[in-house]
């Protein structure tokens, strides 16, 4: 449920609609809305209904949230979320970039690789330490010696590191390395993992499940902001459909409806999403037209020779083809009023 207070509201009013939320043994937060504040109650909204909310002083009136997600809806916060990670905003209006190898496969590898999607723009390097990957005979990840590079890479070129986790265990240790924790497709619903990337406060980046629906999906970001932490970013990678000619089918679609459902960022991975370096660019540009708000993208400086993902990895060149489009693109948008 949300208390939309009227514009004439006092402090005095507000604090006295929290109190008797709070007294009901349920939980608020307020909300600076365009013209008034919102308190969101947290919890069993019943437990309320022996308080008369809508007669209390300086309520204009009270709206039950209609979707089993509260937190992570847009009527819970009808204004869009901006993540701060370290300094760099996500959901500000700029398209953010993610860009770096699938996995972290040598020190040397990834510096080259580091030096590249940098000088192209990106702020993030991304790179997997840990992989989920579908056979138990693949390439698993450096594990604690590639967060190791990834923490070098970080010194040398000051990009924000974004890094998997993939389970409960190894939170501690990827934490100390990562600005941003990432929850992969195979873990969207490893609900213990979610909760416990909740309680740890670092951004989250959220990657849609391989066949899991919008609705499931705002609920996997709910299972994180319901243990406090609010810092969540989606990340669309595409969904299994009967098509086999790409990897999966990148639903650009589910920018659209993120945006309306929720208030939360949402960037799209085009290299997942298709399984092919050559539909990426057109995709990161469908992305950033339907008001994604940013990318991830993987790169490679000898894409023949990855240890994962090579079929999908940009060269430099590529990747540097496609951040020029993307500044035009994004600039263009924002001088003609496209953004939302
Ligand atoms: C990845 O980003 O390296 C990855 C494994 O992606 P996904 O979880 O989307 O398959
Ligand atoms: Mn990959």
């Amino acid at each position: 449920m949300v208390i939309i207070m009227n514009p004439e509201a006092s402090e005095k009013n507000i604090e006295d609609v929290i109190s008797a939320v709070k007294t009901s043994g349920l939980d608020a937060k307020v909300m600076e809305g365009s013209q008034q504040k919102i308190i969101g109650v947290i919890g069993d909204k019943t437990r309320l209904a022996a308080v008369p909310i809508d007669a209390m002083d300086g309520v204009e009136k009270s709206v039950a949230i209609s979707k089993s997600y509260k937190l992570a809806s847009r009527e819970f916060h009808p204004q869009n979320s901006v993540i701060d990670v370290d300094g760099v905003k996500i959901g500000d209006g700029h398209p953010v970039v993610m860009a770096g190898p699938c996995a972290v496969e040598s020190l040397e590898q990834l510096l080259e690789i580091a030096e590249v999607i940098k000088k192209g723009g990106a702020e993030f390097l991304r790179g997997g330490a840990y992989k989920p990957r579908t056979s138990p005979y693949s390439f698993q990840g450096l594990e604690e010696k590639g967060l190791e590079f990834l923490q070098i890479a970080k010194e040398r070129t000051g990009l924000k590191i974004v890094t998997e986790i993939t389970v409960v265990e190894a939170l501690d240790k990827v934490s100390q390395y990562a600005d941003m924790l990432q929850i992969g497709a195979r873990n969207m619903q490893n609900f213990g993992l979610l909760k416990e990337v909740g309680k740890c406060g670092k951004p989250v980046l959220l990657k849609r499940g391989l066949a899991a629906t919008v609705d499931e999906w705002l609920n996997a970001a709910e299972y994180i902001m319901s243990e406090g932490n609010s810092n969540v970013v989606l990340c669309e990678r595409g969904i299994r459909t009967y098509e086999t000619y790409t990897r999966n089918t990148l639903d650009i679609s589910a920018v659209a409806a993120v945006k309306h459902l929720s208030h939360l960022p949402i960037i799209v991975d085009p290299s997942h999403g298709t399984g092919k370096w050559r539909m990426v660019k057109p995709m990161a540009f469908a992305a950033i037209a339907s008001g994604a708000d940013g990318l991830m993208m993987e790169v490679h400086t000898n894409p023949a020779k990855a240890l994962s993902d090579g079929p999908q990895s940009l060269t430099p060149e590529h990747y540097q083809n496609i951040m020029d489009g993307i500044n035009k693109l994004s600039g263009f948008m924002k001088n003609e009023g496209l953004l939302r």
